[in-house]
């Protein structure tokens, strides 16, 4: 680990600047830092450059150049990443850090809701945040808590006054399904259990819904459009649909007015469909696209995040219900994911990490998004520059060019050559200041 940090602290002595004065000179003025990269790759263009000089100028950065052109400015922090791969830091569009992978031995999801204080929770959710960051996931959007209330926008708002480090956070709360949509369930009729959703029924209880959550600070509405999923008759993943058309659409209609998005959950199926006719601006997960489902998404601009990663492990055991439902599902995942790659549906990078625990590594996605037939390019651009457009921030991250936000990753190899070495960023930045993880 951090082999990258030794080359920049060496360059740093080199350079004669001691690191840790870096983010205000002296006399108050704007810090000023010069990134070398050997290889840049800037997150938007198709083809990586070569020993390029990134300036930085406080949280923002100012100008990407050839070394050979450019004269440092006098007085620049330098940090000598001559020997790696530069990119711009990464953005995983759908997590839960209110998740931890609950394990069944220990009770499982029911355990986290039934026995958790709000505030182990909180705690383990700044544990993932941390985590993230330390792996080069400077932006998440993070797609509900799991029954920890509006507990997203108080580390949102933790990680923005600087009390813990963590990555850029877009929330979106409680999350919204129907009676009979979502857990805890399961126990006697006779009780009353939290649910890990905000339960809605009828366009009335969903609009309503909507609007507590987004004037409770939720920047996306994340709605469950299925919910249990079996083997069918014939073989086929069939998905218990929830809303109906009409609820979501008053749902989406809510939220557009907001200026905000909608993601709906959704596996295959009725509810699938429902979730496009409803009118959704991104499907989570997506099994099992037909044909039809992808011909909407392209007429209506949906985004695709597959989270491939988490269906290709933890599979229950091959003799019973569940486990050949798992394994339907990843046997329909991958046919899907290429079809919708080959239709030039915009797919973008998300893992459902805290569904996988947050000790795993988050980039393991890249690797299944190559392996289905995505060029490596373009599965580091669907955890950059598209995940910046569909988060409504092109040009602000996801990005190394003039303008954007300072959010920086290195790593010692070449990722288009060898995918699986995202999972080895060993150096981090965020708005313009250097991570270190312990
Ligand atoms: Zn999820």
């Amino acid at each position: 680990m951090n082999k990258l940090f030794d080359w920049m602290i060496a360059g740093l002595l080199l350079e004669g600047v001691v690191f840790g004065q870096s983010s205000v000179s002296q006399g108050g003025a704007t810090a000023v830092t010069v990134i070398r990269a050997g290889t840049l790759i800037d997150g938007k263009s198709d083809q990586p450059r070569r020993d390029q000089v990134i300036l930085v100028r406080g949280n923002r950065i100012e100008s990407v150049s050839d070394a050979a052109a450019g004269k440092l400015p006098a007085g620049a922090t330098v940090i000598d990443l001559s020997k790696a791969t530069v990119l711009p830091g990464l953005i995983d569009s759908h997590t839960h850090i209110f998740l931890q992978g609950e394990a069944p031995a220990q009770g499982g999801y029911d355990a986290n809701i039934l026995t958790a204080p709000l505030a182990l929770r909180a705690a383990r959710a700044t544990v993932a945040a941390r985590r993230a960051l330390e792996q080069g996931f400077t932006t998440l959007r993070d797609v509900e808590t799991e029954g920890a209330g509006y507990g997203d926008v108080g580390i949102k708002e933790a990680i923005e006054a600087g009390y813990i480090p963590g990555p850029r956070l877009f929330v979106s709360t409680r999350a919204i399904s129907t009676t009979g949509g979502y857990p805890l369930e399961g126990y006697a009729p006779e009780l009353e259990m939290p649910k890990g959703a905000q339960i809605v029924d009828g366009p009335v209880e969903a609009r309503k819904a909507a609007r507590e959550q987004l004037d409770h600070g939720a920047d996306w509405i994340k709605v469950y459009m299925t919910h249990r999923s079996w083997v069918g008759k014939n073989g086929e993943l069939v998905s218990q649909p929830t809303l109906t058309v009409e609820e979501l659409r008053a749902i989406v209609d809510e939220t557009h007015g907001w200026g905000k998005k909608v993601a709906c959950h959704a596996y295959s199926g009725i509810g699938l469909h429902r979730a496009l006719d409803g009118g959704c601006d991104s499907i989570e997960h997506g099994l099992d696209l037909d044909d039809a489902a992808i011909a909407q998404m392209l007429k209506q601009g949906t985004w695709y995040v597959p989270t491939l990663s988490v269906y290709y492990t933890d599979w229950g055991p091959a003799d019973t219900e569940a486990g050949q439902r798992d394994r339907l599902r990843a046997v329909v995942h991958e046919p899907s994911f290429r079809k919708a790659l080959k239709a030039g549906v915009k797919i973008v990078f998300g893992t459902d990490m805290g569904g996988i625990p947050w000790t795993e590594p988050i980039a393991q996605e890249f690797l299944r998004m190559v392996e289905f037939g995505m060029p490596p390019m373009e599965a580091i651009q669907c955890a950059t520059s598209r995940a910046a457009v569909m988060l409504d921030m092109e040009g602000q991250i996801g990005v190394v060019a003039p303008g954007a936000f300072a959010d920086l990753v290195a790593v010692d190899a070449n990722p288009l050559r060898d995918i699986k070495a995202l999972e080895r960023i060993d150096f981090v930045m965020k708005d313009g200041k250097v991570f270190r993880p312990k």
